[in-house]
Order: C-alpha cells, then sequence, then structure tokens
C-alpha cells in the first residue's frame, strides 16, 4: 500500500504516517518527490489499518501497489533514480558507457584498455577478477590481484570502476577496491549475495539473468532496496531462446518496459547481449533510442588474445567506431517532419 501525502502535509502530518504504518505491522518507506512525500508500507501487516490513514490529516490518497515489486516500482517513486559513484550520474540526462575486458588480466592490459576508452568518451571501467565460467576449466579470474590492478588502474585514469562479485565471502575485500559491484546473470537470484549486498553502502549493478522474466528481474532488485541499499542500476544483457545465431538474444523492450515499470536506471549490455562485435554499434544504438540510461561494452587490446569472452569483444579501434556511431543522429522517418519542426509545433 503507499499514502500519497498531500503537497501541503506538514512534517508532523508525515511523522504520524509513518508511525502509523509501523503500528500496522509494515515497514515505512519515505520517497520525498519534488512535489508531494510518499510512503510506502512494505511487508506483511494489517491491511484495513492502512486503508483507514485515508482519514488521517495530510493524506491525499491511499493505493494499493499494483506490483509485487513495491520499492522498485514508479508507483513509490514516480521521479527516476540516480546513482552517483565517483564523479558519474547513473540515470542523469547523459548516457554513460562502462568498457573494459571481460576479464583483468594484466596491469598492462587494462592500464591501456583504460587509456583507450576514456579517450574515445568512457566513463567507467569494468573488469572481472571473480569471473563465473560455464566450464570449471576455463580462466576463473585473478581475484584480489585483479582487484588491485583494478584500484590502480582506477586511480591513473581517474574512471570509476565496476567488478563482478560471486560470494558473500568476497563483499568486504571488493567494497575496499571497486566503485561498483556487478551482479552477474548467473548470481541473478542468489538470495543470499543480495541479501548481504543490501547492507553495503555501495552502488550495484544487476543483471537479467538469461532464463529470467522482468517480473524476476524487479523482484530481485526489491530484494537489495528492502534491504536498505537503493543504489540500484538494471543491466539488461540477453537472454535465452531458440536463436542460436547469436550468443542470446537482447531483449531491446526490456529495457523500456524496465524504466517503464521501476524507477531504477536501466543500462545495456550488447556484448553479451549479442555475442557479436558486428553487431555492438547497432545494438547499442538502438538501446539507447528505447531509453538506456547507459551501455556496458566488452574491449581488449587484442581481443584473439583475451582469455574470456574475446569473440565479442571490440578492440581500441571498433569501440572508437561504436563511440562515434553513439553519436550521429538518428536516420529521420522518410516523409515525417524533421524534428525542429516537431519541436516548434509542440512549443
Ligand atoms: C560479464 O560481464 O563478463 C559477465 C559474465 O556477464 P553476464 O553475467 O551478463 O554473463
Ligand atoms: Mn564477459
Amino acid at each position: 500500500m503507499i499514502v500519497n501525502m498531500s503537497d501541503k502535509a506538514t512534517e508532523p502530518e508525515i511523522a504520524h504516517v509513518v508511525e502509523r504504518i509501523r503500528e500496522a505491522g509494515y515497514q515505512p518507506h519515505l520517497t520525498r518527490g519534488v512535489e508531494r512525500t510518499i510512503v510506502a508500507a512494505v511487508g506483511n501487516g494489517r491491511r484495513h489499518e492502512i486503508e483507514a490513514l485515508q482519514a488521517a490529516p495530510g493524506v491525499e490518497k491511499v493505493v494499493a501497489i499494483a506490483q509485487p515489486f513495491k520499492l522498485v516500482s514508479r508507483q513509490v517513486r514516480p521521479e527516476r533514480s540516480v546513482v552517483n559513484l565517483g564523479g558519474v550520474a547513473i540515470g542523469g540526462p547523459g548516457v554513460v558507457v562502462i568498457a573494459g575486458p571481460c576479464s583483468v588480466e594484466s596491469r598492462e592490459q587494462l592500464f591501456s584498455t583504460a587509456q583507450a576508452v576514456k579517450r574515445a568518451g568512457a566513463t567507467m571501467l569494468r573488469g572481472g577478477a571473480y569471473k563465473p565460467r560455464t566450464s570449471p576449466y576455463d580462466f576463473q579470474g585473478l581475484g584480489l590481484e585483479a582487484l588491485k590492478i583494478l584500484s590502480q588502474v582506477r586511480e591513473t585514469s581517474g574512471l570509476p570502476v565496476v567488478t563482478e562479485i560471486m560470494s558473500t565471502e568476497d563483499v568486504d575485500m571488493i567494497c575496499e577496491h571497486a566503485d561498483m559491484l556487478q551482479v552477474g546473470a548467473r548470481n541473478m537470484q542468489n538470495f543470499a549475495l543480495l541479501r548481504r549486498l543490501a547492507t553495503v553502502n555501495k552502488p550495484v549493478l544487476l543483471k537479467r539473468g538469461p532464463s529470467a522474466t522482468v517480473k524476476e528481474w524487479l523482484l530481485a532488485a526489491e530484494y537489495l532496496l528492502a534491504g536498505g541499499n537503493n543504489q540500484v542500476v538494471l543491466c539488461e544483457r540477453g537472454i535465452k531462446t531458440f536463436e542460436t545465431e547469436m550468443r542470446n538474444t537482447f531483449d531491446l523492450a526490456a529495457v523500456a518496459l524496465a524504466r517503464d515499470l521501476s524507477h531504477l536506471p536501466v543500462i545495456a549490455d550488447p556484448s553479451h547481449g549479442t555475442g557479436k562485435p558486428s553487431l555492438i554499434a547497432a545494438v547499442s544504438r538502438a538501446a539507447v533510442a528505447v531509453g538506456a540510461d547507459g551501455l556496458i561494452i566488452e574491449v581488449h587490446p587484442c581481443p584473439e588474445r583475451a582469455l574470456s569472452d574475446g569473440a565479442q569483444s571490440l578492440d581500441f579501434a571498433g569501440f572508437e567506431r561504436v563511440m562515434k556511431a553513439l553519436m550521429e543522429p538518428l536516420r529521420e522517418v522518410a516523409g515525417a517532419p524533421s524534428w525542429a519542426e516537431v519541436t516548434v509545433a509542440q512549443a
């Protein structure tokens, strides 16, 4: 249930509603919008007591939250959330590009990649230290050594870094070295990990599971918000379908849908989403066109020598071409008025 306070509600009136929600057996969650305050009653309590708050002073309307994901829902927070880290704002007016290798392999590899992607316009660096590999015989990541390299390169390049976390045991160590923690697709429903990450003071990049519905993805995000961490960025990275020509099927509409249903920023991963360097420019442009707040792209100094995901990684020149393609205006619809005319007509 949510209690929409009137735009004239006083602080004592808001505090009273918060108290009554607690008394009714729910957890109160306050969202202070530009115009009004919304108090959500989350959990399992006595619903009729919340409905009765319709009569409390300062209350405009008590309504049910339509979706099972409560705190993630735009009903609770109509304004879009912005996640800030190291001077980068994800969910603001600009599109944030995160780039870097699938795995951190050496200081030289990460250092040269950071320089190249920064020059091309990326504002964040990615690099895996702990890798979720399908086969136990594949490269598993350099672990702590990679985290130290990430820290060093973060210092020299000034780019905030994101790296994947696979286990609750690694939380403290990774928090020491990274600006953002990635929950990979395979761990989207690792509830113990989500519960632990809900308690850290670091943003979380939550990838959609390869077989997860949008509802399951948003419910996974709900674990983080319900536990107290609202610095969450969603990432669409492709799902499993009957298609075999691409590594995954990038679910473009899910980017738009997640932004429709939720106030959280949503970014797109065209690298894992397609598995094909040749499709990254097109899918990146499409994702931005449907509203993506950012992109995460795999870049390697020499993809053919990469220890993981070389086949889908761009080299430096390829990444630069993708960045240039992103800056190009979208094609106009044949016969339609130009954007300038549309803007003037609406003014
Ligand atoms: C990755 O980012 O390298 C990765 C393993 O991603 P995903 O969890 O989406 O497969
Ligand atoms: Mn990868």
